[in-house]
């Protein structure tokens, strides 16, 4: 649906019939609408330009746009000098590891960001017959997450919560390989590529709004391009994405986009690349190739996007920096191949390798351990503190994993600063934070996380907006909003319209900052004064309300 930019002008039936009344009706529906943002400078998420508006909620919906919008509301808000625009979208976000343990997600909030998409890198709470699923664990993922037999429990889970912002999710297939073929590297029988087929079938039925992969990620790394492709076709007919974290994204880059676009044209579904970048020094010069090959892809006719945080390292687990045939067979079977005579040997030769093309281990920062007794390695350089204590870094890295049953997180500093602005600039770039949602204090406070969950979205707005000026304001909100919605069939979301859900961030384009750090990750951002979600004050003059108003959310057309 084209955006409507008479939609700026346009208030609804309701509001003209008002308008048009006698006085003494006029006065008797003042207060006609539930909140009303005045004087502000309103993006519609859609891409245009800024314009002076009112924007008008009742119901948890937006019901009027335009100049002084007529009748008062029971809350009114003074937007003069700010940014009013759609709730941001987090296209590719963590905040499921801890929503269950703390859904105020606060750090979320906090950034203007009302929906989360969950279920990335293959990784979703449902389908699941168990409390943890591998994918979680070879992750390094350190918050609680609650698994569920089918997506219609988990969005029932989530509205029992309720959370503070909306929650979409992904069906992950190495949550469904995990669960059918288990830990193994092998391909699958037809027997078990029915059953996984009939689990997408079910999530996406259920209201998933698309299909992720981790390929670095056991066990569904395990899955060859054609079990791909046959696991992809049920989005053919939906228009909803393939996501996917590559195979690769440092020395064999290029092959992996190239392996996403054959997966992508097999299955005849839209394609959306999770978090591209080029890894490691020697590889920052392919990504003229790499866009290059996107873009053909496009001009070929294949529905194409990619998105890509603020940030020069990202985060992963430890065990990420290990050949990924070392993990056949799960936790156990990794930690014993590290030190058995037979493997140890290789593996140790691949993973310095690994170490290598991302330039030494001080590159990679211990950002959080499932041992307390290993606290004191969170925030350190893994080169730095092996010479604290005097141990050889590959050593160390080995006893960390052993000690944490594999469960170490990292953030590796391996990425180009230009090139991270080039892929924020890109009309087929839209920006993710690949976050979890943390908060200063409760059970969302752990580890020593990488900044982009409690930073990102006020950085793309402070830093590449205002001061680099890499992208225009309007362009930016779009790719924070309406962009990333219309890849996930969330019709209702990313837009200010008459009809849009009544989700909206106030923001002082002047002085919006992340403030978090890789040093000290634990801040929250400043400059986002409002936020809204279905119509309900989440976040007010930067202080938070008790509000919890967010829900599961499905694309558009599956009812249950
Ligand atoms: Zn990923």
């Amino acid at each position: 649906m084209s955006p409507s930019r008479r939609g700026f002008i346009a208030t609804t039936s309701a509001a003209i019939a008002a308008a048009a009344c006698a006085p003494a009706l006029r006065l008797a529906s003042r207060k006609k609408h539930d909140l009303v943002i005045r004087g502000g400078t309103m993006f519609d998420g859609m891409g245009a330009p800024g314009v002076d508006a009112d924007v008008a909620i009742s119901n948890g919906v937006v019901t009027a746009i335009g100049r002084d919008v007529e009748g008062a509301g029971r809350d009114e808000i003074d937007a003069r000098g700010k940014a009013v625009a759609p709730g941001f979208i987090d296209v590719h976000s963590h905040g499921d590891e801890s929503l269950f343990a703390d859904p105020r997600s606060e750090s979320v909030i906090r950034q203007g960001v009302t929906t989360i998409v969950v279920g990335q890198d293959g990784d979703s709470r449902a389908p699941s017959r168990r409390p943890v699923t591998a994918a979680g664990l070879v992750r390094g993922a350190l918050g609680t997450s609650g698994a569920f037999e089918s997506m219609h429990e988990l969005f029932r889970a989530v509205n029992n919560l309720p959370p503070s912002v909306n929650v979409a999710s992904m069906v992950g297939l190495g949550t469904i390989r995990g669960l059918v073929v288990g830990e193994d590297a092998r391909p699958a029988t037809a027997g078990e590529l029915r059953q996984m087929r009939a689990l997408v079938e079910g999530a996406l039925a259920d209201g998933a709004c698309g299909v992720s992969t981790g390929l670095e990620y056991a066990p569904g790394s395990f899955a060859s391009r054609d079990e791909l492709i046959d696991l992809c076709r049920p989005l053919a007919g939906r228009g909803l994405p393939y996501a996917t974290h590559m195979r690769n994204e440092d020395d064999t880059l290029i092959e992996a986009i190239d392996e996403a676009i054959a997966i992508a044209r097999g299955a005849r579904c839209p394609l959306q690349i999770s978090h591209l970048k080029t890894s490691g020094p020697r590889n920052w010069h392919k990504i003229g190739d790499a866009l290059g090959r996107i873009e053909a892809a496009k001009a070929a006719g294949l529905d194409v996007a990619f998105d890509r945080y603020p940030y020069v390292a990202y985060q992963t687990g430890l065990t990420n920096l290990f050949p990924i045939s070392a993990l056949d067979g799960g936790a156990d079977a990794f930690l014993a191949r590290l030190v058995a005579p037979d493997t140890a040997g290789r593996i140790r030769a691949a993973t310095l390798g690994k170490v290598e093309t991302l330039a030494g281990w001080n590159s990679v920062m211990i950002s959080g351990v499932a041992n307390p007794v290993d606290r004191d390695a969170e925030g350190q350089r893994l080169g730095d503190y092996a010479a604290k204590l005097g141990q050889d870094p590959y050593d160390l890295a080995v006893a960390l994993l052993q000690r944490n049953h594999t469960d170490v997180g990292t953030v590796v500093f391996a990425m180009s600063e230009d090139n991270l602005q080039r892929f924020l600039a890109h009309p087929l770039g839209m920006v993710c934070s690949d976050g979890g949602a943390f908060a200063l204090e409760g059970p969302a406070r752990r580890g020593h996380p990488h900044p982009r969950g409690l930073g990102s979205f006020p950085r793309v707005l402070g830093r590449y907006v205002r001061e680099t000026k890499t992208l225009s304001l309007e362009s930016a909100i779009h790719k924070l909003s309406g962009f990333a919605a219309s890849r996930l069939g969330l019709a209702d979301r990313g837009r200010l319209a008459p009809g849009a859900a009544g989700d909206v961030v106030v923001f002082d384009p002047a002085t919006v900052a992340d403030r978090a750090t890789f040093a000290e990750p634990f801040q929250y951002p400043a400059g986002i004064e409002l936020v809204v979600v279905n119509g309900s004050i989440a976040l007010r003059d930067g202080q938070r309300s008790g509000s919890r108003r967010g829900r599961a959310l499905r694309p558009s057309g599956v009812t249950l």
